[in-house]
């Protein structure tokens, strides 16, 4: 093997990792990422992965069934979600080039003061993230909720059962801030646009 040097390495190429990464390059420092996942390529064909209800190996890491709701058997693969089971907590992680971004449902969602507070260390402060990082990124994205008619159509019945349901538990309920382009998904809604695999993916990507 050719002999390399790095100043830096990032293992995972998530949201951390990629954004650590660029920052490194940016100030001129030799960086190499590390990820063990599949570069996924996206095209307007919209099957880069498979279908929820359709899955495939491409679903899972390394599993011989879905790890997500109720399982099924798939053929096993580099696919993009791991689930560890642990001591009364089941964690779910993506693999792939965009670690994350490739499976989350694009909720935008800013902590209170008091739960950032609870996590991050003071070097991190709560006042710059409110005014600089969470606006710039709402500015960026310009997230919104889920509009009525979408959620009237068939695929958000859960979702309306659970807030139903979570009403009549006496529970607060609001609709939270997505990252996805509305129109994408009434085109999908309408069969004019195929329902890529992880749905939302395809929605980040055409935003
Ligand atoms: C199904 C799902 C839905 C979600 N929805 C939302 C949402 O709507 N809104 C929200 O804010 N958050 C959501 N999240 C959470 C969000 O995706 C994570 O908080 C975020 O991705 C964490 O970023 P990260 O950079 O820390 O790690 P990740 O994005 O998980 O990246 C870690 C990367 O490291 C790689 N890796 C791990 N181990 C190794 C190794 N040994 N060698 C090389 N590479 C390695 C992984 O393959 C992965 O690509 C969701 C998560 C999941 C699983």
């Amino acid at each position: 093997m050719a002999e390399e040097h790095y100043d830096a390495i990032v293992i995972g190429s998530g949201f951390g990792g990629s954004i650590a990464a660029y920052r490194l390059a940016e100030k001129g420092i030799k960086t190499l990422v590390l990820e063990r996942g599949k570069w996924w390529p996206i095209t307007d064909r919209q099957d880069t992965f498979c279908t929820y209800r359709e899955p495939d190996g491409r679903a899972a890491w390394l599993s011989d069934e879905t790890v997500m709701f109720e399982p099924k058997p798939i053929n096993k693969y580099v696919g993009l979600l791991e689930r560890h089971i642990e001591d009364g907590i089941t964690v779910w992680c993506a693999a792939g080039v965009g670690g994350g971004s490739l499976v989350y449902n694009t909720v935008l969602y800013q902590p209170s003061r008091a739960n950032w507070n609870r996590v991050f260390p003071p070097e991190i402060p709560y006042d710059e993230m409110d005014a600089v990082y969470y606006p710039r990124v709402r500015s960026v994205i310009k997230p919104s909720p889920i509009p009525g008619d979408v959620l009237e159509s068939d695929y958000y019945l859960s979702t309306r059962i659970m807030t139903e349901q979570a009403s009549l538990a006496g529970m607060k309920v609001r609709r939270a801030d997505l990252g996805s382009d509305w129109d994408v998904v009434r085109q999908e809604l309408q069969g004019e646009k195929k329902t890529g695999g992880h749905r939302w993916r395809n929605l980040v990507r055409h935003q």
